[in-house]
């Protein structure tokens, strides 16, 4: 069969989306990138906010006409859409051109579903407790040019009262850290330049296993490791939790250099009255002392943070708190999420839910800050000389990459104005301009 794979949503869904189209390619099966020549179709869905959710819905009813007026036989919906409503029958009823409904611990059986005969519309879900780890024995097919994710465990033991995750992937569990290490080795052993461990909270790596360890032993060992393969490899890690992320994990960076001194932060919120409400288990002291130990510990660290406005109950005293606190800390790359209200969430009984146009106005004002910010930040990059990932040559003289300080899909990037490099290398460029996201310069 041909099959088209389409990821929506985060890293995590995207190692899956690999993991199937490589048991796929395994099973003797075609890939394409084209949707129009695929047979079968497959939606690797997000569910995790609303907007997530209708975005799932209309990609899937576009997909669909390829069964009109295509050579699509069979449409697949997997992911946490289809886990979230599973017990909806009249989503589920709603999408009469879905062929297959699998839920987020399903990615293993995707052969036997695309082999399957004509039958009704098939549900799968598993429980995601139940998922077994990877299979190192089949090479995941990469949907990203010179870096690659690496889930380090799968689920999340929090209860954050905005949060529906931990029903869609299941409680943490964490993987073996050699399991994590061969499978960076054989990423290495295809010329990925930047592997990128990822997680709902990679920090908290470990907490699950019979003798408890921490990440700072997968990043020392995945640094020795690939030093050792190729020392011009990068290694990042994302979706840190300020709970677990302590002095341990900083020294480690700081004594590999192949691993980025950039740290993922997503706090969510600085109000220490909002953080509770939240059931994020830290005050906005413990933040700020947390964003001092790392630049003590780390200097010349990147910070990047995600925040969410307008969670019930918000107070106008409250979000100045959190724009005081933004524009105390300074950091280098921040996202802002408006609340995404849910009847299946804990926070949908709390009082004083926020108007839309005031969480929007609130993100707005967040937004301009920190464009002020990230200018300035980036200022400080001119004259330097970095190592940049190169990704793409959208025009002739004109390269983008990345920096160590840069992480894919979310953060600004890096022109450089040069001919002749090749995707997926590594060069060093000096800095020469610095805009509101983006920087940009020539060959060192
Ligand atoms: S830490 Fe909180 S926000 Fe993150 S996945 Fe777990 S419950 Fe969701």
């Amino acid at each position: 069969m041909i099959v088209f794979l389409e990821t929506l949503g985060c890293s995590r869904n995207q190692v899956d989306s690999e993991i199937m189209l490589g048991k796929l390619v395994a099973a003797g099966h075609q890939r394409t990138d084209e949707p129009g020549k695929a047979e079968v179709i497959i939606v690797n869905t997000c569910g995790f906010i609303s907007t997530a959710s209708e975005e799932a819905v209309d990609v899937i009813l576009d997909m669909a006409r390829f069964k009109e007026n295509g050579v699509c036989q069979k449409l697949i919906a997997t992911g946490c859409l289809a886990q979230r409503y599973k017990d909806d029958a009249g989503l589920l009823a709603s999408l009469p051109e879905v062929d297959a409904f699998l839920g987020t611990a399903a990615c293993e059986q995707i052969v036997d579903v695309v082999e399957g005969g004509e039958s009704t519309a098939l549900v799968f879900f598993p429980d995601p407790n139940q998922r077994k780890f990877q299979d190192l024995t089949i090479d995941r097919e990469l949907l990203s040019k010179g870096f690659a994710y690496i889930k380090v465990s799968e689920g999340c033991n929090r209860h954050c009262t905005y949060c529906i995750i931990p029903q869609l992937r299941g409680l943490q569990r964490s993987r073996p850290v050699d399991d994590i290490c061969a499978e960076a080795l054989s990423l290495v052993e295809k010329g990925v330049k930047e592997i990128i461990l990822t997680a709902e909270n990679t920090t908290d790596y470990g907490q699950d296993l019979a003798e408890p360890v921490g990440l700072d032993l997968v990043l020392s060992s995945l640094a020795k490791r690939i030093a050792a393969r190729d020392k011009d490899v990068w290694i990042r890690f994302l979706y840190t939790h300020p709970g677990t992320l302590g002095a341990k994990i900083m020294q480690v960076i700081q004594s590999h250099d192949n691993l980025c001194a950039y740290y993922d932060v997503p706090i969510q919120h600085a109000a220490s009255t909002t953080l509770k409400r939240m059931g994020r288990p830290y005050t906005r002291e413990n933040l700020f002392d947390l964003f001092k130990m790392i630049r003590e510990v780390s200097p010349g660290a990147s910070l990047r943070t995600t925040l969410i406005v307008g969670f019930p109950g918000e107070t106008r005293e409250e979000f100045e708190i959190l724009k005081d606190f933004i524009e105390q800390v300074r950091f280098d790359h921040l996202g802002v999420f408006t609340y995404s209200d849910s009847d299946d969430l804990k926070s949908h009984g709390f009082k004083d839910h926020v108007p839309k146009q005031i969480a929007e106005e609130r993100h707005d004002i967040l937004m301009a800050a920190q464009a002020k910010i990230s200018e300035q930040v980036n200022e400080r990059h001119v004259g330097k000389i970095y190592p940049v990932l190169v990704e793409e040559n959208p025009e002739e003289g004109v390269y983008i990459g990345r920096t160590q300080f840069q992480a894919p899909e979310v953060d600004g990037m890096t022109f450089i104005y040069a001919r002749g490099l090749e995707i997926g290398t590594i060069v060093h460029v000096r800095i020469t301009d610095a805009f509101e996201y983006d920087i940009a310069g020539e060959m060192a």
